[in-house]
């Protein structure tokens, strides 16, 4: 132990400083571990159209519940993956997953999409579109069931090196998301320009709609522009009645947040799909009635 971190390039200032740095070795050792056990787990949240009120796909969240520190958040570990040469790893056990349970739904008669979040380092590896495809076969996915969700900034990146596998994904028919729209530095214009499906309304604009008249404009422009460029909107953090039907005025196409479900573990999110009871048909007495 003492050899490895001796020949690590660390300056250790003080005690605390060596001990978050200690932590964090040990982190990416464990995660190691928990990438090729089950604790590192996949959760699933379910996407509702709010005109149908129907669940028509699902984000695959990664989950890290760590045996000592308790609930390590997905942020954390996906950063210490991408400092640690595990980001292709993890990436890939999230896309497994997700197509494996993809598939059983088919099979089952009800197709569900699935979403996976893509780091911005991902795209920057050559062969990543060539796995993915690989992953679709082996899972027997058509590629239009599958989202990658990327954040603005992961897209356009500080050059133009995303875009070869962006445009590498469309071709192979796989539905590409902007993840935390409204949060990054970008223009506009490149929703018109890169090879976009899908538009992610940032949930701080979501959770703020219904009292701030700043994030209700910036909703209602957002869905506004996705329309026109004939994209898929999407709100994220969608947690109240009342910033729903704000959603469903403003003409939003697709919610996702706790007011539906919680991100859960797949037997648990199974049997919350089974509980949910779809709009029925019409029945045909009542049309006749109307008059
Ligand atoms: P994200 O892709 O924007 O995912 C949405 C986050 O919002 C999730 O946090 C989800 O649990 C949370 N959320 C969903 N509905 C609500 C709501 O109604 N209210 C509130 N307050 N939060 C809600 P989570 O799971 O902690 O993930 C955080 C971020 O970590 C994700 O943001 C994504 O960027 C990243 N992440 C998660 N799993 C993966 C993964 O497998 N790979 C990569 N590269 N990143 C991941
Ligand atoms: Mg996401
Ligand atoms: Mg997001
Ligand atoms: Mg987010």
């Amino acid at each position: 132990h003492a050899a490895k971190q001796l020949s690590l390039p660390i300056q250790v200032y003080h005690a605390s400083l060596e001990s978050r740095a200690v932590q964090r070795l040990s982190l990416a050792a464990d995660l190691r571990r928990a990438i090729e056990s089950a604790e590192l787990e996949v959760y699933f949240q379910p996407k509702v159209t709010l005109a149908g009120r129907r669940v028509i796909g699902v984000e695959c969240l990664a989950r890290w519940e760590h045996p000592t520190h308790g609930h390590v958040p997905p942020t954390e570990f996906v950063a210490v993956a991408e400092r640690t040469g595990q980001l292709g790893r993890l990436t890939e056990l999230v896309l497994h997953e997700g197509l494996r349970r993809c598939r059983d739904w088919i099979d089952a008669g009800r197709p569900l999409a699935v979403a996976v979040n893509i780091s911005p380092r991902t795209l920057m590896d050559a062969a990543f579109p060539a796995r993915v495809g690989e992953l679709l076969r082996e899972h027997d996915v058509p590629a239009h069931l599958l989202t990658l969700e990327i954040t603005e900034d992961g897209m356009v990146g500080e050059t133009e090196r995303p875009l070869p596998a962006l445009r590498k994904l469309e071709e192979m028919g796989v539905r590409l998301a902007v993840d935390d729209f409204g949060t990054g530095y970008s223009s506009l214009s490149y929703l018109r320009s890169l090879p976009v499906h899908e538009v992610k309304i940032d949930q701080s604009f979501v959770q703020g709609m219904a009292t701030d008249p700043g994030d209700l404009a910036i909703v209602r422009a957002v869905v506004d522009l996705a329309r026109h460029f004939g994209l898929t909107a999407v709100a994220e953090g969608v947690e109240s009645e009342l910033t729903l039907s704000l959603l469903e005025e403003v003409g939003c196409d697709v919610g996702q947040g706790y007011l539906f479900s919680r991100p859960l573990p797949h037997e648990r999110f199974e049997a919350w799909l089974a509980a949910q009871t779809e709009p029925d048909p019409v029945p045909v007495g009542v049309l006749g009635h109307g008059g």
